[in-house]
């Protein structure tokens, strides 16, 4: 390539004074050949000489030597121009040329060889080697290009890619206009290359952050929503049937609360990884949010071809796992929808694929299931009472009443469970079984539990000063015991609050230890140190395993009352509450049975060498007033 400064020499080249020298010489040599040739001539001819003779060839020449200057000058500045150009096209970035229209280069700039690896002299030697180059995905593009810029059509820009000679990927703006000679016929193609393939992958990594989760590389919930919107706006004919199915891990966030954020992220890319791969073509993955993942199944027919493709998704993500060297059992929950019947757009689709996962995961009874309208009649009262819950902890509406525990010899009351309930302004007192799981789902039970533990902890206290010391148990559900600060800040409110913590016992069930057991152990032995008792609440009705008790630090065993419906008349009934009271002897457990309702019932246990229980044959549950006069009247004084 020629350096900067030579192509500067070229481009300042003193005109004026090279143009008279032009033309002299031109007219000097005209003059040198032609008019001494013609004067001696006419001297020969007339055999005199005359001034004519010398006057008129002078004249001749000199008009002649002119033109002929004039057309030697022309050609010069031409070329010079030629060159001029050719200085400034090489010097340039772009890979510039020109091409004729038989297809062979005139010109080529150097700067073809930094975008396309080959150089100008491949070009000149390869007239076709521009078509050659352009990516098989282009080339229907560009032939119609070259096809219609050689026809004289009008000049065109637009960007395309090529494959350069180490086989990366070029994107170009290509720019080309016709060239036209001075009678108006095309001679060729004049075109300006420029590299944007930095620009093209920056566009393309921000339509990957736009459209793609960044932590699963999974298309994004703005994705699903722009195919959704495509495959209905496609507007077919009947319309195109089609699949939402809503899927969501269960219990992820007590994952994320046992091993922390970076390891439930691994763990989502996981799972992201296998729903990838149990879908095919006409399917599409995508993260919707948190655990949430969205599949969409595209031409779908029967419902029964769904439901085997979310059981296939199921068991793809239940396939024992091992992360951290932990082993994981997880699970999730799937809700479908089909277009057009169950949403006839994008929102309601999904909405109601949620709905459907959401009855699924309430009900267990089953992890998949096709949304129904009824569920979103449910799913509407579930948003109401969110709602209601919100007003309700902001206006304080909810309360502990208690139900004491009894001595089933004596009848005197041991101690008590708080129970929630909620003092709801115009539907009056509501049990917990109509907001704790909504409560639970929404983790609105932190801040409801929070004002029941407050209410209990100022009764404690004012009944400690009064002399009555009662233990009480309130009841701590497995959203709340996932929360790694929970027994911190549980600990230091009863320290602050001035009551002894002896007098506090927390109530968990099976489900805290399905996250992870050894951290739910060592949270519990905390407790346990800090003071507090434990009871297993609902013994009988989850997992039930004997493993638990032995492994956790736990005082009492709360037996279901389920297991003494019939206690008087069914023989396994009988005999179970009998070798658990053998077990809970062995491991030195308090037992309590719950739901006493019947004299009967009562007696039988008391025959067992059953003693503590709770039930409405005892007492129901009560609020604080009523409670405090029974512990005055029995004056009850335990620790
Ligand atoms: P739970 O912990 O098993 O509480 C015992 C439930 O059995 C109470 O229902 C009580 O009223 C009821 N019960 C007691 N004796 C009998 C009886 O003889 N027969 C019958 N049929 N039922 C009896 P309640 O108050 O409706 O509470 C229901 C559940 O709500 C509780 O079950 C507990 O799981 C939850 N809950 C109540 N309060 C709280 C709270 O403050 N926090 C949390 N996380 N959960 C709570
Ligand atoms: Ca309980
Ligand atoms: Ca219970």
């Amino acid at each position: 390539m020629q350096n900067k400064n030579e192509v500067m020499r070229t481009v300042a080249f003193s005109r004026p004074r090279g143009n008279a020298l032009i033309y002299l010489k031109h007219i000097l040599l005209t003059m040198l050949l032609v008019a001494p040739a013609a004067t001696i001539q006419a001297v020969n001819y007339y055999g005199s000489f005359e001034p004519r003779f010398f006057v008129a060839p002078f004249i001749v020449s000199l008009v002649v030597g002119s033109l002929l200057g004039r057309s030697v000058l022309l050609k010069v500045q031409l070329q010079e121009q030629g060159e001029q150009f050719r200085a400034i096209a090489d010097l340039a970035q772009e890979f510039t040329y020109f091409r004729r229209v038989d297809g062979s280069y005139e010109y080529v700039s150097p700067a073809s060889q930094t975008m396309t690896g080959y150089t100008p002299a491949d070009f000149y030697h390869t007239p076709n080697l521009m078509d050659l180059l352009i990516h098989p995905e282009d080339r229907g593009r560009w032939s119609h290009h070259v096809h219609h810029i050689n026809d004289g059509g009008q000049p065109e820009s637009f960007e395309l890619r090529l494959l350069s000679k180490d086989n990366r990927v070029v994107w170009f703006q290509h720019i080309c206009a016709p060239v036209y000679d001075a009678k108006g016929r095309q001679v060729g193609v004049r075109s300006t290359n420029l590299d944007i393939t930095q620009r093209k992958e920056s566009e393309e990594h921000i339509e990957r952050m736009a459209f793609y989760d960044p932590l699963t590389d999974l298309p994004n919930r703005r994705s699903l929503v722009k195919r959704i919107r495509s495959l209905i706006e496609g507007g077919s004919k009947p319309p195109q049937r089609f699949a939402v199915l809503f899927l969501d891990l269960s219990r992820f966030k007590n994952i994320n609360d046992s091993f922390g954020h970076s390891f439930g992220d691994r763990l989502l890319k996981l799972i992201a990884e296998r729903l990838r791969s149990s879908c095919q073509n006409g399917c599409l993955v995508s993260r919707f949010g948190g655990d949430e993942f969205i599949i969409l199944l595209e031409r779908v027919q029967g419902k029964e071809m769904v439901a085997e493709m979310a059981k296939r998704l199921l068991l793809a993500i239940e396939q024992p796992l091992e992360l951290d060297g932990i082993d994981l059992h997880v699970s999730a929950s799937v809700g479908i929808s089909f277009y057009p019947e169950d949403g006839e757009d994008e929102d309601t689709l999904i909405r109601n694929a949620d709905v459907a996962m959401y009855k699924t995961k309430k009900d267990s009874g089953g992890n998949i299931r096709v949304y129904s309208s009824d569920d979103s009649d449910e799913a509407a009262r579930f948003v109401t009472t969110e709602s209601n819950i919100q007003k309700g902890v902001m206006k304080n509406e909810f309360m502990a009443f208690y139900q004491p525990k009894v001595d089933m010899r004596s009848g005197k009351v041991i101690g008590m469970e708080a129970l929630a309930r909620w003092q709801h302004p115009k539907q009056g007192l509501i049990p917990p079984g109509e907001f704790i799981p909504v409560a639970e789902e929404t983790g609105q039970i932190n801040a409801l539990g929070a004002q029941i533990l407050a209410q209990v902890l100022e009764d404690i206290c004012r009944w400690q000063e009064m002399g009555v010391a009662v233990p009480v148990a309130i009841n701590v559900s497995a959203r709340q015991f996932a929360d790694h600060d929970y027994c911190r800040n549980l600990v230091q409110i009863i320290r602050a609050s001035g009551c002894a913590l002896p007098l506090l016992e927390v109530e968990i069930t099976e489900q805290v230890f399905l996250g992870d057991i050894e951290t739910a152990a060592e949270r519990l032995r905390y407790l346990r140190t800090a003071g507090l008792t434990i009871a297993l609440d609902d013994f009988g009705t989850g997992y039930s395993s004997f493993n638990y008790i032995k492994q956790l630090p736990i005082d009492t065993l709360k037996i279901d009352r389920s297991f003494i419906t019939h206690i008087d008349s069914d023989k396994a009934e009988f005999a179970i509450i009998k070798a658990l009271l053998s077990l809970c002897h062995d491991l030195r457990l308090n037992m309590v049975v719950e739901g006493v309702e019947t004299a009967m019932q009562r007696d039988a246990l008391v025959s067992l060498g059953c003693d503590k229980a709770q039930g409405f044959h005892f007492f129901r549950p009560m609020p604080a007033s009523d409670m405090e006069q029974l512990l005055l009247k029995q004056q009850t004084v335990l620790v």
